[in-house]
C-alpha cells in the first residue's frame, strides 16, 4: 500500500503540493493526472524518498519513507521517465548489480525471463550507453520489477517504447497490479489512464481536485454526461470550476 497524509512540498517560495492525501491499496492502479508543473513528480519523488516532504507522512507497505527510508524503498520501484543507468554496465550487469542490492533470490532466472518478456535478450551484453531510448526505458524496468516490489511508480512509462514495449507494460502492469501491487502511474496520455487505471487523482497547483475511483469519476460530477471521457472529465476539473472531491475507497 502507498499511503499519503497532508503531503506539503515548498521549494523557497513555490508551493509545488500543498495537504495532499491519498492511499493505493494492493491490486489498485492509480492514475496521476495534472497539468504541467501539477505537482505530479514531486510527489512520486517524495514516496520515493528522492526529495524529503516540507510537512506530511508518506509511507509504503506500513514504512515511512522518512523513518525506515531502507525497509520502504526494499519494497517498492521508482521507474522515471528519464532512467538513469550506468552507462559503462551492460544490461545484464544492472540487473546482477540490483539483484545483488536487493538481495533478490533465483536472480539469474528471473532476470533471463524479464529481459526475454522485454525483448532484451539479444541485447544484455550490451553496454547501456550503446541502447537506444527505448530500450534504456525497458531495462529501467527490468530493474524495477526484479525485487517484486509491493508499490510501484511510474513516471510517463511509455516515453520511448514500440507498440509491442507498449502492450508488453500494459500487460505487466495489469498482472502485477493482479498480483497484489499497489500501483501509481503519472502521465499525461489520459488515454493510457482510461485503458490502465482503477483509480484517479488529479492535481492541480498542487491540490487534489478529484481523488476515487474512476468509474465514479463520471457520476461525481452531476453536470458531465454518463460517457463522458476522461478527457472531458479532466477539462470540467482543471478549467471548468468543479468542486474538488475525495472519493476514498474501501480497501
Ligand atoms: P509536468 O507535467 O510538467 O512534469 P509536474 O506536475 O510533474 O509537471 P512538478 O515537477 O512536480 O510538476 O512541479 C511542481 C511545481 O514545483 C512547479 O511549479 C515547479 O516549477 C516547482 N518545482 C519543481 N521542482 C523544483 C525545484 N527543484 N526547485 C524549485 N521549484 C521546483
Amino acid at each position: 500500500m502507498i499511503e499519503v497524509v497532508d503531503y506539503h512540498k515548498t521549494y523557497r517560495d513555490t508551493v509545488a503540493v500543498a495537504g495532499l492525501s491519498f492511499r493505493v491499496e494492493p491490486g489498485q492502479i492509480l492514475g496521476l493526472v495534472g497539468p504541467n508543473g501539477a505537482g505530479k513528480t514531486t510527489t512520486m519523488r517524495a514516496i520515493s524518498g528522492i526529495i524529503p516532504p516540507t510537512r506530511g507522512r508518506l509511507s509504503v507497505a506500513g514504512y515511512d519513507v522518512a523513518v525506515d527510508p531502507v525497509a520502504a524503498k526494499q519494497r517498492f520501484a521508482y521507474i522515471p521517465d528519464d532512467p538513469r543507468l550506468f552507462d559503462a554496465l551492460t544490461v545484464g550487469e544492472h540487473l546482477t548489480f540490483i539483484a545483488s542490492a536487493y538481495q533478490v533470490e533465483d536472480a539469474p532466472a528471473k532476470s533471463a525471463r524479464l529481459l526475454e518478456q522485454f525483448e532484451l535478450t539479444e541485447k544484455q551484453d550490451a553496454l547501456a550507453q550503446e541502447l537506444s531510448r527505448g530500450m534504456r526505458q525497458k531495462v529501467a524496468i527490468c530493474c524495477g520489477y526484479l525485487h517484486d516490489p509491493v508499490a510501484i511508480l511510474f513516471d510517463e512509462p511509455l516515453t520511448g517504447l514500440d507498440p509491442r514495449g507498449i502492450r508488453t507494460l500494459k500487460q505487466s502492469i495489469k498482472d502485477r497490479a493482479q498480483a497484489g501491487a499497489a500501483i501509481m502511474i503519472s502521465s499525461h496520455l489520459l488515454s493510457l489512464v482510461e485503458d490502465l487505471c482503477t483509480h484517479l487523482l488529479i492535481l492541480e497547483k498542487g491540490r487534489s481536485r478529484y481523488f476515487g475511483p474512476v468509474s465514479e469519476a463520471r457520476s461525481a460530477f452531476a453536470e458531465l454526461s454518463a460517457e463522458a471521457s476522461l478527457e472531458e472529465i479532466f477539462f470540467h476539473v482543471t478549467e471548468g470550476g468543479a468542486p474538488a472531491l475525495h472519493r476514498q475507497s474501501e480497501p
